[in-house]
């Protein structure tokens, strides 16, 4: 049985370097994550068309706009099942409103016009099948995003990939700005575990390769270790101890794109470590 071909699509920074991917089977293409701006999105439906085979699927793996913005234009008129956990697809009927309003000032008419939810919601390791190719499903709950999950994909003998949204970012700086970093760390730990037999990681930022969850758990420590040293266990930072903070987590990680995010998830750290320091009979 032939392996399926993996095809990605990475958007430019404005669209957070942001990867979706096409998994290219015999009989149709699956595809995970969906980016968030229009001209991304067109870029990936002209993607898929250029597969020449039908579109069996879109999978989300988590509720972040550059993940689910897409899926209106590739579903398009089509009867598309669109699967993700249902934590996911919980929070991404929450979420999209408030997001495109925050949103909406900054890209314009890059945002698109319409959101579409998930309309298949998966329990936690249920599988879904297009001929050769299967799909596990892991929720993690909240971890970068307020519910995270990844897809494990298995065809015949080959050794299963994993695709695994923004649980670990590969050299690009993270999104934390949802606060959960304490959450992810335990997360990250789990995955650690699961992955023993998984080749290839497909990153919702970065390239493929091998799991890169140990970075990513340094990445937060230091973070927490700073974010907590700069914000006195207040519940925000000043302008000041953002650049400090910025400055910091560049020097961790030379070079990486969306180093703006340093900042972006600040206040929402400190608030995170505030209230867990913050002696119990005061919550
Ligand atoms: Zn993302």
């Amino acid at each position: 049985m032939a392996r399926p071909i993996i095809h990605a699509y990475r958007a430019a920074e404005p669209g957070l370097c942001v990867n979706s991917y096409l998994v290219e089977g015999e009989s149709g293409v699956v595809v995970v994550d969906t980016s968030l701006l229009v001209s991304d999105i067109e870029a990936l439906r002209a993607r898929l068309r250029a597969l020449k085979k039908p579109l069996l699927a879109i999978l989300v793996t988590h509720p972040h706009p550059d993940h689910f913005n897409g899926v209106a234009a590739l579903v398009h008129d089509r009867e598309v099942p669109v699967y993700a956990a249902a934590s996911v697809g919980r929070v991404i009927e929450d979420i999209a409103g408030a997001k495109r309003e925050q949103w909406t000032p900054t890209y314009g008419t890059e945002w698109p016009a319409e959101t579409y939810y998930p309309n298949s919601l998966l329990a936690d390791r249920a599988q879904v099948r297009f001929a050769e190719l299967t799909f596990t499903v892991r929720e993690l709950g909240p971890a970068e995003s307020h519910a995270d999950s990844y897809f494990l994909l298995s065809a015949g003998s080959h050794r299963p990939v994993a695709f695994t949204g923004d649980l670990a970012f590969h050299g690009t700086h993270p999104y934390t700005a949802d606060g959960h970093t304490a959450a992810w760390l335990a997360a990250l730990d789990i995955l650690a575990g699961e992955f023993a037999g998984v080749g290839t990681l497909y990153p919702g930022h970065g390239d493929p390769g091998p799991p890169v969850f140990a970075e990513q758990r340094r990445y937060l420590l230091y973070y927490r270790e700073v974010v907590r040293r700069l914000s006195g266990g207040g519940p925000g930072l000043s302008g000041a101890a953002k650049a400090e903070l910025a400055a910091a987590m560049e020097a961790f990680l030379p070079g990486a794109p969306l180093a703006w995010m340093i900042g972006l998830g600040a206040d929402a750290v400190a608030g995170e470590l505030a209230a867990a320091d913050a002696p119990a009979a005061a919550r």
